[in-house]
């Protein structure tokens, strides 16, 4: 009988620096986080990786001859090709970073580089909600919005492993909102977790004779977005008319995906799904409401289940696949 084969993935982000190691049926080992110190420069950012891999190795108790390849998940504007974070925005300083190579040579091992949103993707993919789906299309609802294709199992990279990118497709020709990527219209600028909030401070001041229960709190601390999804499901006026509008925003952008891609899944992670079921369903009803009802419909649009473990464990399955494919 031959060994068994196991496959570590690592999830490199601006708060935790993940590492995990999954065997060769994809079920999780051992798993472990580390805070990233998102203003402590590159080098110790590759330090730390170095230190979470051999952390988690070491805990595992796996001989670590039998791990035949890594996984990285990297965030930021990445050259896929070389295996280089170009610029990671969120971690300071992190500019063509050679990631790729640095731990290739650390752990003499084959490494395979995917960006962050697509790692997701793949983990939710094979062992999450798009589990059995034949093609899934996944959207990350964080402080911006990321997204990844998956079909039959694989990633759909594009040219520069750009395809996907949702976020950044536009919904709004007229009076557009400036986005994060310095175009203007594009869903992130609508639905992303940091618009959504600019959108909230902009309907609190237009509106400040009205009534809502963001007014108060608005004065005392900052607010969050969990706050205004709270005072939308407790009848607030001008939640509800955000997370009305966020809602059919985010309608808007999985309509697309589904004329032009019809995936059999549509899973939404991120920190925006703790709104919840109200939140899904109304995505759900401006999307029947819009879109060819051939496509993807009510349940086959649903929340993400691997929450902060998708990362790593996609980065990992995308290790197990290249593995695969070149042994
Ligand atoms: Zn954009």
């Amino acid at each position: 009988m031959g060994k068994t084969h196991y496959y570590l993935g690592l999830d490199v982000g601006g708060t935790a620096m993940k590492a995990g190691i999954i065997s060769a049926d994809g079920s999780l080992v051992h798993c472990l986080s580390e805070p990233t110190n998102k203003n402590a420069g590159p080098a110790a950012g590759l330090a730390l990786m170095e230190q979470v891999i051999n952390l988690c190795i070491k805990k595992s108790g796996i001989d670590p001859d039998s791990i035949k390849a890594f996984g990285t998940g990297v965030p930021g504007i990445i050259d896929l090709k070389n295996g280089i974070i170009l610029d990671a925005v969120n971690l300071t300083d992190w500019k063509n970073v050679p990631v790729r190579s640095h731990l290739q040579k650390i752990f003499n091992k084959p490494v395979v580089f995917l960006n962050d949103a697509n790692a997701a993707a793949m983990g939710e993919a094979w062992l999450g909600a798009g589990k059995g789906a034949e093609s899934m299309a996944f959207i990350t609802l964080g402080t911006g919005i990321g997204g990844g294709l998956v079909h039959q199992g694989k990633i759909i990279e594009g040219r520069h492993g750009l395809a996907g990118e949702i976020g950044h497709t536009r919904i709004e020709m007229s009076r557009p909102r400036p986005c994060s990527c310095g175009q203007f219209g594009c869903l992130e600028a609508y639905a992303g977790a940091t618009s959504v909030l600019k959108r909230t401070y902009e309907a609190l001041a237009e509106d400040f004779n009205k009534i809502s229960d963001l007014h108060e709190p608005a004065e005392k601390k900052t607010l969050s977005c969990k706050d205004v999804f709270d005072a939308a499901r407790n009848g607030d006026p001008i939640a509800d008319r955000l997370v009305e509008e966020t809602s059919s925003a985010l309608a808007i952008g999985i309509t697309n995906i589904l004329h032009f891609f019809d995936p059999e899944k549509v899973v939404l992670g991120g920190g925006m799904i703790a709104a919840g079921d109200d939140f899904l369903k109304r995505i759900r009803w401006f999307v029947k409401d819009q879109s060819f009802k051939e496509c993807a419909q009510g349940e086959d649009i649903c929340f993400a289940t691997l929450g902060n473990d998708a990362g790593i464990l996609g980065a990992a399955i995308a290790a197990r696949q290249m593995f695969i494919s070149t042994n």
